[in-house]
């Protein structure tokens, strides 16, 4: 069975209670008892669910799946370097956060569940509306007003109310959080469960190179729900001794908005604060993530790094991308224009795509 621990009091709570934090307001773990196992794939399931066993909801009639996962992992050149970027743009509703969206809103199913709430720069929210359009339940996204016009359109045709909340993306969070008081707050950045559904993106690249781990991963990070999950993830394949270590984690930051690189900067354990400029990153436009002091530490434990991107570099990477025929979001080019300026090799990266340029209303 799988259990809650508080990041505060290390207090226990039941997987089976509808919580997403502890009562003094602090961050809650999953902890999991069912290891990753090989020989437990399900091989004629070419979805993220083929892990199934390593998943943990209770109850196989509450999944809910759109079939997704098992994105291509396909070798790409800039600059005559060769990369390996797996395309997680092609997820149902356009970016990788189909892939939690799916696990936390199964586990809200089986926890009987009907209206759910969530905050999100556009693309969490339009992943959590689509799972819940085909779980038939109720629900309510709360985006910054100025989120992408063609994500809120998504957001409000998967039938999901959606609240447009002028300031900052933290300001939308706020008010979402202010409103899960009395209903389930399906939150990307909150729910441990979300990142129960992320982790399947390790066992996926994993798998795709022969049951080996890849010289390092780099991610655009704002709350770190990709990041995080994949740390999760690989640290399971390696207590199962698949993999021997967690590859180096890098992680990419919008120049305008980069608490976390200004914490790594400073050798600082939580996100340092500045002030923050509008970047056309708008996906990890986050001030102050609320798994800062998580993120920081997993890059830290995988000897990896932060990297920060100007919008001229974004703007650069994001038509490189566009030119091989990868259309993007300018959030995902960030990891493509963070790999152009590591100096420290580390071999050959695996770079997540984690959008669709199709949503970002780019010209
Ligand atoms: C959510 C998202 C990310 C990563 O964001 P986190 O805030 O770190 O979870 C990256 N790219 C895109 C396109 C996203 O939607």
């Amino acid at each position: 069975m799988a259990y809650f621990v508080s990041q505060l009091t290390g207090e226990r709570f039941s997987a089976d209670d509808a919580v997403w934090c502890d009562p003094q307001g602090g961050l809650l773990d999953l902890i999991t008892e069912q290891p990753f196992l090989h020989e437990r794939i399900v091989t004629d399931d070419f979805s993220m669910w083929r892990y199934r066993h390593a998943i943990p909801i209770d109850d196989d009639e509450a999944i809910i799946s759109f079939g997704e996962g098992m994105t291509p992992l396909i070798e790409v050149e800039f600059a005559g370097t060769a990369i390996l970027v797996k395309l997680e743009y092609l997820f149902p509703t356009g970016s990788y956060k189909d892939r939690g969206a799916s696990v936390l809103i199964s586990q809200a199913r089986r926890l009987g569940i009907n209206r759910v709430i969530e905050d999100s720069s556009g693309n969490a929210g339009s992943a959590i509306a689509a799972y819940c359009a085909r779980a038939g339940m109720d629900c309510d996204i709360y985006a910054p007003a100025s989120t992408s016009p063609s994500k809120i359109t998504q957001i409000e045709k998967f039938g999901a109310t959606c609240h447009q909340v002028p300031g900052s993306r933290d300001a939308t969070a706020e008010v979402a959080k202010q409103s899960a008081n009395n209903c389930f707050y399906a939150s990307h950045v909150w729910n441990p469960y979300f990142l129960q559904g992320t982790k399947t993106f390790a066992f996926e690249v994993c798998e795709q190179l022969g049951w080996t781990a890849p010289d390092c991963i780099i991610i655009p990070t704002g709350n770190g729900t990709l990041l995080l999950g994949a740390y999760i993830g690989f640290g399971e394949l390696v207590d199962a001794g698949v993999i021997q270590c967690i590859p180096p984690l890098i992680a990419v930051q919008s120049a305008g908005c980069a608490p976390l690189y200004n914490a790594w900067l400073r050798d600082a354990t939580g996100p340092v604060l500045d002030e923050t400029q509008s970047t056309m990153a708008e996906g990890i436009a986050i001030a102050d993530p609320a798994r800062g002091s998580e993120i920081l530490a997993a890059v830290r434990a995988t000897d990896g790094e932060f990297v920060a991107v100007s919008e001229n570099e974004i703007r650069t990477a994001h038509q490189q991308c566009a030119a091989q025929g990868l259309f993007v979001e300018p959030t995902s080019a960030t990891a493509i224009a963070g790999w152009q300026k590591l100096e420290h090799n580390y071999g050959m990266p695996v770079i997540p795509l984690t959008g669709s340029g199709l949503k970002s209303g780019l010209r």
